[in-house]
């Protein structure tokens, strides 16, 4: 009975990606070519303006989206990273439509998400958007083969058999998985049901792919494997991918890192302006070379309100209040003398050290290498 009533939960999270991308009638059998990627898109294809959402629990009101401001270019790679509880799936479920925001602006190809009604909120997730998740479990149904959970999306969809068949033969290749086509989940590496998730997600060829944790339960070298393997799909067609991560070596492999603290952007995470796209490619070797090339810069909002990390305030000695000067070449922000903050006693040693490093590269002085 509970089987039962798992394996119910599961084809309804599959079918969050089933539906036809148009209106049931046949869809064309030919995907973008690699060649249509679009280079630099005029207006951003997602924009996300002073979002708000607040969960209602009983009395009590969670502000898990404080007035959040992103844009993401269409082709864009981008991974959200942040503490946890900051409000990344929060977002990825209202960029996917799972989830309507309470306020502000959600703009995807110049829909607004926040005026439409729920079953046009339903259409929007289903013809526009692919999601994969951490656990293989919510991605694939273990009883179906490799090719029968990518078919099945498409069965509910509606999709021909012949049309199908093709789709699934490409979208197969497209992982790399048509030798496994026949093996079910269990028989499948953690990485090759990932593969195959993926497969799943773009079974109907929707335009932006969402994936919370979706390299979280497999070891690194098999998570570099799958988000090149993003890379290359977003490249062929032309999709525009959003990643929730923990990691931080994903940042090398994506175009942009935007980290989120307490419900708003906080600070991107960009190539330096003469890096060339190919280092983008380089193995995790160069991963030290990478993040040298790669500068992580403070977002403010329209009205000029940035966020300072607690543990970068603390170490600067910073509290309620600070003294901001406009200096030759930018702005220093200092402490009030008599209001400096106690936090930085709760760093431990290690921290404060990379903290420094971070901040002003180069060792910190003595006493506050001594002090813990
Ligand atoms: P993250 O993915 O960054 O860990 P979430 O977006 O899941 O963060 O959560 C952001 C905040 O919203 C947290 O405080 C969380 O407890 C709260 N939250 C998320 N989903 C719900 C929900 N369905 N009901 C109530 N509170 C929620
Ligand atoms: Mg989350």
């Amino acid at each position: 009975m509970r089987d039962c009533k798992e394996q119910t939960e599961r084809v309804a999270d599959l079918v969050v990606n089933a539906e036809p991308a148009h209106n049931g009638a046949a869809q064309p059998a030919s995907l973008p070519a690699p060649s249509a990627m679009p280079q630099a898109a005029a207006a951003p294809f997602i924009v996300c303006s002073g979002l708000v959402k607040i969960f209602r629990v009983a009395d009590l009101e969670v502000v898990a989206l404080q007035g959040l401001d992103l844009e993401v270019a269409q082709g864009e790679m981008l991974a959200l990273v942040g503490p946890s509880g900051s409000g990344k799936s929060t977002l990825l479920s209202a960029l996917g439509g799972l989830d309507q925001p309470s306020a502000g602006r959600l703009e995807v190809a110049g829909q607004n998400l926040l005026k439409l009604s729920a079953s046009e909120l339903t259409t929007y997730r289903r013809r526009q958007v692919g999601f994969v998740w951490q656990q293989t479990t919510r991605n694939l149904l273990p009883y179906l083969t490799a090719r029968e959970n990518i078919e099945l999306l498409m069965t509910l969809a509606g999709m021909g058999g012949r049309e199908r068949r093709a789709r699934v033969d490409e979208l197969l290749a497209a992982v790399g998985m048509s030798d496994y086509a026949h093996q079910k989940p269990p028989q499948l590496s953690g990485g090759q049901q990932q593969r195959i998730a993926i497969a799943c997600a773009l079974a109907n060829m929707p335009a932006i792919l969402l994936g919370d944790e979706p390299t979280g339960e497999v070891d690194w070298p098999t998570a570099q494997m799958i988000l090149g393997l993003l890379r290359d799909l977003r490249e062929r067609y032309g999709l525009t991918i959003v990643l929730v991560t923990h990691d931080p070596r994903v940042a090398a492999q994506v175009d942009r890192v935007v980290a989120i603290r307490d419900g708003r952007t906080s600070s991107e995470t960009i190539h330096t302006p003469n890096v060339p796209a190919a280092a983008d490619t380089a193995h995790s070797t160069h991963s030290t070379a990478q993040a040298a090339q790669r500068e992580e810069l403070v977002v403010l909002d329209k009205t000029g309100r940035l966020q300072l990390p607690g543990d970068q305030r603390a170490l600067a000695g910073i509290g309620r209040r600070a003294r901001v000067e406009l200096i030759d070449g930018g702005i220093l922000i200092r402490p009030v003398d008599d209001e400096h903050s106690t936090a930085i006693t709760e760093i431990d040693d290690t921290t404060a050290t990379s903290l420094y490093h971070s901040l002003y590269a180069v060792d910190p002085p003595e006493e506050d290498a001594k002090r813990s």
